[in-house]
């Protein structure tokens, strides 16, 4: 059976690019991965996620074990099966999510007890039953289970709950096992903190991961304090390993973080705001739901290859969305996962070249110039 393994093909100052090789396929890093909250991508076909060029998307343990339930998915074939999509899935640890979703919920150092915020019943999540569901799910990418605490929080306690965390980090090894062809990640914990964050990468190398998670960022602290963090950060982490910057984000956000060498990102915000209207161009922000697209005939972006781009006017755009159609959080969903995969691979070709400095001038520039000019 192939291995897990990454090839680390090309760098370009810090910036990175490779090849992830699963049994379920390889993944092209710098990757993005949409998200897939309940087993789907929303308002999107699977085979439609994979056009757009994603080589891998993620799953969240803490919906799936509410609702339909790790087992039951195990059940019915796994989590490939069950939501058609054959191609290698990540799935986080649960921990954030019951952190930031569900209603009263203790902290103990065996792990989280909480209710759903689906039903109200009562739950446990460890890092042993985390491991348990990501296995049942049939995970590539198993995430430790971790805890973090939002920013800004003071060093005490950053430094208390990144310790927790890392005492985890070597519960969850141990309870993950061998388990071939799938891989586990580190996080890497200590808020903005440099000597923290040093002291969670020695504990998670010392402990030895497939690849290395970046946790606790994008959670409040704002874009300069991120890319301070990761100034550091991602240099503490081993270089043949992938590193996977957990939650991001905008654009710009996923651009400065490959060029501090990050390989792996995740988000919802291209999906999530397909659903409210909202559009990412090269030329930045687009909200179709303003007036000003009501005759305009014009695509979103003319130099866009997707069906919403390619097919319908932004006219069209406007008025399913006004209207709330259906179609309107499909294509609109559409266009911006194709255009978060198009920087993606902008990068990877850049990055191969030696020309990820001159890429970067010409993504800022043309954002730079802003949305067309009203008809
Ligand atoms: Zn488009």
């Amino acid at each position: 059976m192939k291995k897990f393994s990454f090839d680390l093909q090309a760098r370009d100052g810090a910036a990175r690019t490779g090849v992830i090789s699963t049994p379920r396929g390889d993944i092209r890093t710098p990757a993005f991965m949409p998200v897939g909250t309940a087993a789907t991508v929303k308002a999107m076909m699977p085979e439609s996620v994979a056009a757009t060029g994603a080589d891998i998307l993620l799953g969240n343990t803490y919906h799936l074990m509410l609702r339909p339930t790790a087992e039951r998915i195990d059940r019915l074939g796994g989590l490939h099966k069950f939501m058609n999509w054959d191609k290698p899935i990540l799935t986080d640890s649960g921990g954030f999510q019951v952190m930031s979703l569900s209603g009263l919920r203790k902290l103990t150092e065996k792990g989280v007890t909480f209710k759903s915020h689906v039903d109200g019943s009562k739950h446990e999540l460890t890092p042993e039953r985390s491991m348990e569901i990501q296995k049942l799910l049939g995970s590539d990418i198993v995430m430790c289970f971790d805890e973090c605490p939002a920013l800004p929080a003071d060093r005490a306690r950053i430094a208390d709950s990144m310790r927790m965390s890392m005492r985890w980090a070597k519960r969850s090894r141990e309870a993950f096992g061998d388990q071939p062809g799938h891989a586990l990640f580190g996080i890497q914990q200590g808020g903005l903190e440099r000597d923290f964050r040093e002291e969670s990468a020695k504990a998670l190398i010392d402990v030895g991961f497939d690849g290395y998670a970046v946790g606790g960022l994008a959670v409040g602290e704002g874009q300069e304090a991120m890319f301070g963090c990761l100034d550091f950060a991602t240099d503490m982490l081993p270089v043949d390993r992938p590193r996977y910057l957990m939650g991001v984000g905008k654009p710009d956000d996923i651009v400065g973080a490959v060029a501090r060498g990050i390989d792996m990102m995740d988000c919802v915000l291209p999906s999530r705001s397909g659903r409210t209207g909202q559009v990412f161009t090269r030329h930045g922000v687009v909200n179709i739901k303003n007036a000003r697209h009501a005759d305009d005939p014009r695509p979103l972006d003319e130099a866009c290859t997707c069906p919403a781009c390619s097919n319908y006017s932004r006219a069209y755009l406007h008025h399913v969305f006004r209207s709330q159609e259906m179609i309107s959080g499909m294509l609109l969903t559409w266009h911006n996962l194709h255009y978060f995969q198009e920087i993606m691979a902008g990068m990877r070709d850049a990055i191969a070249a030696g020309t990820f400095d001159a890429w970067q001038a010409d993504f800022h520039s043309q954002r730079a110039q802003g949305d067309i000019d009203p008809l």
